[in-house]
């Protein structure tokens, strides 16, 4: 059975084709600039320019690729069996992969106001692959859904009581990808009865307590801002400093928002939201660089204390995304001087992770420091796979 995994924000398309349930990748790709002058289209090794005025455009020119007999990939449209979709916000309503009918859109709508740079596009995805996959069952997979199981204790707010009869509280996200890791992880442990910090460290950053399988806490909280620092995100903040932008600097609430979204973070307190230039720039002697890496992995490390006193113990630390599975340096920088947890990292293995299957655990380590790779569109199929069997 053919999924295809789409992942739609407002100007690109990012797809695979899956074999379920394999579980193996057949089509890669990505569509970029949509709507504006040029547009790019790439899948596997084929890549075109063209304009492509809408996602519409973009599903047909894939409808192409893969039809295309040369390609040997479907010789009908209709074998792709279902579509799985990112969707960012699922609120309170889903907490499960869900069968896309109409009153499902209407909520994702709904949710607009949580997640206006997100589900807009998300929807945006749904309804072009339904015109195109006609059909193909159409399935919602929601980044919020893995934190539902985050208990009162940890997703409410000490605001009055108002506020949370009108859903404000902690929803989390990156969720798709905590639960991959920490799956795998459970996997290596044998178990399910296990206490696991999963650290998704990409351009967006968050960390998850995952106890007994489940999302027990997370940094990320009503919206993406929270916690941990990020490539242009501020991670957490003093509340007053926002007021006092805006009563006593001037700033409005959208220049505030731009600020701490797009402003702050790596790119604020290094100059670059890209992990690899800070490190080059730290090692060659540059202080706010060096700065800043202390900054990013002293987030980790607070919240690795945090999660730990609140699981009462640990079984397993995962580094996962961009940062996480790449630098070497944030991983040494935030595991350091944490023997006294039970976690240790050995130096070598954590230089060449892929030569040890990920298992960067020092000698001495009582805690498991694992890098694995996530694979959210993996996770995608094979959820969406599940449902509709
Ligand atoms: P996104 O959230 O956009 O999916 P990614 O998971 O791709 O982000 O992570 C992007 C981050 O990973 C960037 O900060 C980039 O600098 C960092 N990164 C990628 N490769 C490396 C590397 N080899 N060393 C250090 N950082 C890396």
């Amino acid at each position: 059975m053919k999924i295809l995994v789409l992942n739609s924000g407002s100007s690109s398309l990012k797809f695979q084709l899956f074999d379920m349930p394999s579980g193996k990748a057949l089509v890669k790709g990505l569509a970029e600039r949509i709507g504006e002058k040029t547009g790019k289209f790439k899948a596997n090794d084929f890549v075109v320019e063209k304009a492509l005025p809408s996602h519409k455009e973009a599903l047909e020119l894939l409808t192409e690729y893969l039809l295309n007999p040369d390609h040997n990939i479907i010789a009908y449209k209709d074998e792709i069996a279902a579509v799985g979709h990112r969707v960012v916000h699922g609120g309170n309503t889903f907490v499960q992969p869900t069968l896309i009918n109409d009153e499902v859109k209407a909520k994702i709508k709904e949710l607009f106001s949580l997640a206006p740079l997100h589900n807009p596009a998300n929807l945006v995805g749904i309804e072009t692959a339904e015109q195109i996959f006609t059909k193909a069952r159409q399935v919602a997979i929601f980044d919020t859904a893995f934190h539902q199981s985050i208990p009162v204790v940890n997703h409410k707010y000490a605001i009055p009581e108002e506020f949370y009869q009108k859903d404000i509280r902690k929803y989390g996200f990156h969720g798709i990808s905590h639960q991959y890791v920490s799956r795998e992880a459970n996997k290596r442990l044998n178990s399910e009865n296990t206490k696991l910090i999963t650290l998704h460290l990409g351009n967006g950053a968050s960390a998850t307590a995952v106890l007994n399988g489940k999302s027990f806490d997370t940094t990320m909280g009503f919206g993406p801002m929270n916690g941990l620092i990020m490539g242009t995100r501020s991670g957490d903040i003093d509340q007053s400093i926002i007021f006092y932008m805006m009563d006593k600097m001037g700033y409005t609430a959208a220049e505030v928002q731009n600020i701490l979204n797009k402003k702050s973070g790596m790119m604020a307190l290094a100059g670059s939201n890209d992990l690899r230039d800070i490190e080059t720039a730290a090692a060659n002697g540059d202080k706010k660089a060096r700065l800043a890496l202390d900054m990013y992995a002293g987030a980790i490390k607070k919240y690795i204390g945090n999660f730990t006193a609140q699981m009462n113990g640990l079984d397993a630390l995962i580094f996962t995304a961009g940062i996480g599975e790449n630098s070497n340096v944030v991983r040494r920088l935030a595991t350091q001087s944490l023997e006294f947890l039970g976690i240790q990292v050995d130096e070598e293995k954590n230089k060449n992770p892929q030569a040890f299957n990920g298992d960067i655990t020092g000698e001495n380590s009582s805690v498991k420091v694992w890098v694995i790779p996530t694979n959210e569109e993996q996770e995608i199929a094979m959820q969406t796979f599940q449902l509709i069997q």
